[in-house]
């Protein structure tokens, strides 16, 4: 019987719970003082305060299961097996307590071990960094042949000044069929930008000190860090071709073919990326605002408008004609009921945000896709193969399209868009808006209101969102 993935989640928190840790719940998505970060994007993130040495814990040793969002993964959904914008991360935590010669067998343990999840050591395989010898040394005293583990320059984990130290990381090996590239290309080892390898776990040694002055001095207390993502975890475990099989994506999957114009799920073509896409925005959009998002036009409310409208247009490529997105979030929550019945518990909320969120982009998004579909026609009836830069701006401007989703959309049709153009458009745009704000204060108006409403409600951030994962990257 294959294991489920809340059987999967479970096993995880137990084992480190018997190796002395402390079960801390997920925490929100939504950062508590921590201006540097969107989302909270890792386990490790809403930890902060047990490392920096602002609040001591009880127990140096925590594990957890962290509900995260990276948005600098958005383009990989769908394409890449493994990326989503919402995961959670599990993970365990030494504050100045256990380091290396712990951390590395307990790892093993618990992936290969019969007790625990046994998996096959035959498909796992390691990177150190490779000035790393104590990690090296370590794997292959637990078990793991020279063969198996590779140097990475890469496995450095460093945010500039601060706490920082080399990082392990473990694969699977989905093997050969599964690859996007030959067998011999030089991308094609575990760490490489491929298909077969996949990254199931990082570990990271959090051993320096990174001084102002570029030097790294040895930390007092050293600490552990780890993260390995349940869905790929769940996925390696019931041997699904790509995350969006497993038991955590398929309801929502089988859902959204009943939504759809008897469109199914598994014919390898672009329809599967549109249902891979929706289950996983449907995932993203319904936690987040289960932790109190709202979409908005900036900040943490646009990353959901984007999605959401994302969402919305891949719908449409499956023929479905309303609103669909908010009928996902009760199947969204039967999935999570056994560790997160919040979601069940505000669902009504949740479809009520969603819903008219979809109701309000559904009034532009048919005569945005018009206007793109006969801009691509014209095109190519002229031999022509990019969308003009004005175009590019006028559908984001009027229509609430994210230029990005409009490439994606032209793209698929084998036709570029002038980003150059598109960008110079939003220069110009932005060039306006300040002007009209320098008028407003050179008339010395301080009228807070006044200001609201001079301020043009257009879309002005979609460029501009951050790269929230630069913590972890
Ligand atoms: P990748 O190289 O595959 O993009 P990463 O090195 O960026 O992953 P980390 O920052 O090391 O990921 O995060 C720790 C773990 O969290 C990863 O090993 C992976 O299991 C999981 N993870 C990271 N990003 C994602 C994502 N976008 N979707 C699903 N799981 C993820
Ligand atoms: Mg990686
Ligand atoms: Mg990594
Ligand atoms: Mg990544």
């Amino acid at each position: 019987k294959k294991l489920s993935s809340g059987e999967i989640r479970q096993m995880f928190l137990d084992f480190f719970k018997s190796k002395g840790h402390s079960v801390e719940p997920s925490a929100s998505l939504i950062p508590v003082d921590d201006p540097t970060l969107l989302w909270i994007n890792s386990g490790v993130a809403t930890l902060k305060k047990y490392f920096d040495g602002t609040v001591i814990p009880k127990n140096p040793r925590i594990t957890n299961a962290q509900k995260s969002i990276r948005t600098n993964d958005i383009e990989n959904v769908g394409k890449t097996a493994r990326h989503l914008t919402f995961f959670e991360m599990l993970g365990n935590f030494s504050v100045g307590d256990y380091f290396k010669k712990e951390v590395i067998p307990w790892a093993w343990e618990f992936l290969t071990s019969d007790k625990w999840l046994g998996l096959d050591k035959d498909k796992l395989y390691v990177t150190v960094y490779p000035k790393d010898k104590d990690a090296k040394e370590l794997w292959e005293k637990t078990g793991v042949p020279a063969s198996h583990i590779y140097e990475v320059e890469d496995n450095f984990w460093d945010i500039g000044e601060g706490p920082s130290g080399p990082d392990t990381e473990i694969f699977y090996d989905r093997g050969q069929s599964f690859n996007n590239l030959p067998e011999d290309d030089p991308e094609s080892y575990p760490g490489g930008e491929n298909e077969r390898y996949e990254e199931i776990w990082n570990i990271v040694f959090s051993q320096y000190n990174h001084l102002p002055d570029g030097r790294y001095v040895d930390q007092p207390h050293k600490n552990i860090d780890t993260g390995m993502g349940l869905e790929r975890l769940v996925s390696v475990i019931q041997g699904t071709k790509t995350n969006f099989e497993t038991d955590l994506f398929l309801p929502i999957i089988k859902a959204t073919e009943k939504l759809s114009a008897g469109k199914t799920y598994g014919n390898g073509g672009r329809d599967d990326v549109a249902f891979k896409i929706i289950a996983d925005h449907a995932r993203t959009v319904t936690f987040a605002i289960g932790d109190g998002a709202l979409p908005s036009n900036e900040g943490r409310g646009y990353v959901l408008r984007r999605l959401i409208r994302r969402a919305a247009v891949n719908g449409r490529r499956l023929g479905i004609k309303d609103a669909f997105l908010y009928k996902l979030v009760p199947v969204v929550g039967d999935i999570m009921e056994s560790y997160y019945p919040e979601i069940n518990r505000n669902k009504a909320f949740i479809q009520k945000v969603i819903r008219s969120e979809e109701d309000r982009f559904a009034e532009t998004l048919d005569a945005g896709l018009s206007l793109l579909n006969q801009t691509i026609a014209d095109l190519k009836a002229n031999n022509e193969t990019v969308v003009p830069g004005a175009t590019a701006f006028k559908l984001f401007d009027t229509f609430g399209f994210p230029v990005e989703l409009t490439k994606e959309i032209a793209e698929d049709q084998g036709i570029d868009v002038d980003m150059k153009g598109y960008e110079k458009n939003m220069e110009a745009q932005r060039t306006r808006a300040r002007a009209a704000r320098g008028d407003a204060q050179s008339m010395g108006s301080q009228d807070k209101t006044l200001m609201a409403i001079k301020t043009p409600s257009k879309f002005t951030g979609w460029t501009d969102l951050q790269d929230d994962a630069k913590l972890t990257d």
